[in-house]
């Protein structure tokens, strides 16, 4: 079957992000509340004789372009699911940054999942759809679905989350990556060496002040609110994420955070032109390697072209 799909999917970022105990299963309990942001990923799946990955734009040295791709993990599940054969071409526009705690992989294995499904025009539920992105990573059900939502378990389980008006980010985006796997390692380290090991139970209360903030629209509220158990890990590990922080607030930005695992910063802001005015600050500053602005929340994977 010829032809091709695009599907535009979002970056995210955590507005909270609690960490509880290491489960069994080696995840850790999440609860977390993620905002799909408007810097998108482009995946286009196209019918070809053999499965094949093509990562474009300026970070597709650090994607690998094999059968361990994201997306190319992801057409493989759902070929299995259907009973196809995964002979797509996948083209990735890669803009999000990589390794860099805002679900770029997570991203182009919603899109490539999205794609695939309407290039082989399967009827498949949403649900399974989502059943079957959990399977592949713990954001990617996230992914497909975008806007504001509350993720439990390992992050995949969604309720969605009322929220109000947008909310304007700047990005500091840093130069060298953070391993996720890695940031996890940090935080049970930090906790055993503290004695703080067993977390329990408030590592995942739920963010219900947070929630309301977000549902009023009121930026000043949610900007005290956010919060990332993670913070301390990446900053341990990339100590140079303080000056980033520090150089964000002091740009005129709400609040800032690490960004998930990190290494990426976001800044809140008041409003769209104090994003830019912040944007504008913190590239002459010399923190990032790259600033972007962004706003959310905004919708999930969603298809773009069909032919
Ligand atoms: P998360 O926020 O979900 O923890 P991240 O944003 O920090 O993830 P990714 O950009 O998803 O990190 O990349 C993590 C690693 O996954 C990369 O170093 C890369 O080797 C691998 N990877 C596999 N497929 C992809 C993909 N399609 N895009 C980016 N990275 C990918």
């Amino acid at each position: 079957m010829m032809g091709g799909a695009t599907a535009r999917v979002p970056a995210k970022i955590n507005l909270h992000l609690g960490v509880g105990p290491l489960r069994d299963d080696g995840y850790h309990e999440l609860s977390t509340l993620y905002c799909a942001l408007s810097l998108y990923d482009e995946v286009t799946v196209r019918g070809d004789d053999a499965l094949s990955v093509t990562v474009r734009g300026e970070n597709r040295r650090q994607v690998p372009s094999d059968a361990t791709n994201l997306a190319a993990r992801a057409v493989v599940a759902l070929a299995r699911h259907a009973g196809m054969d995964p002979h797509v071409a996948i083209t990735i526009d890669k803009t999000i940054p990589v390794a860099g705690g805002m679900a770029g992989g997570s991203a182009d294995a919603a899109g490539a999942l999205v794609a695939a499904a309407r290039l082989w025009r399967l009827d498949i539920a949403r649900d399974e759809l989502l059943a079957i992105a959990a399977e592949l990573g713990s954001d990617v059900p996230f992914s497909v679905v975008g806007g504001a939502a509350l993720g439990t378990g390992r992050g995949e389980q969604l309720l969605p989350v009322l929220h109000r008006g947008a909310l304007h980010w700047v990005l500091a985006v840093s130069g060298s990556g953070l391993s996720t796997p890695d940031v996890y390692r940090e935080i049970d380290r930090l906790r055993a060496r503290d004695g703080d090991d067993q977390p329990a139970a408030a590592g995942v209360a739920r963010p219900d002040e947070l929630m309301q903030a977000l549902a009023s629209g009121d930026v000043r509220a949610v900007a005290p609110l956010l919060h990332n158990d993670l913070q301390p890990a990446a900053l341990s590990l990339q100590p140079m994420l303080r000056r980033t922080l520090r150089a964000g607030r002091e740009a005129g930005a709400l609040a800032g955070i690490v960004s998930g695992s990190g290494p990426t910063c976001a800044f809140l802001c008041a409003d769209e032109d104090a994003a830019v005015r912040v944007a504008a600050e913190l590239s002459g500053s010399g923190v990032a390697k790259a600033v972007r602005t962004a706003s959310g929340p905004v919708a999930g994977a969603r298809l773009i072209a069909v032919n």
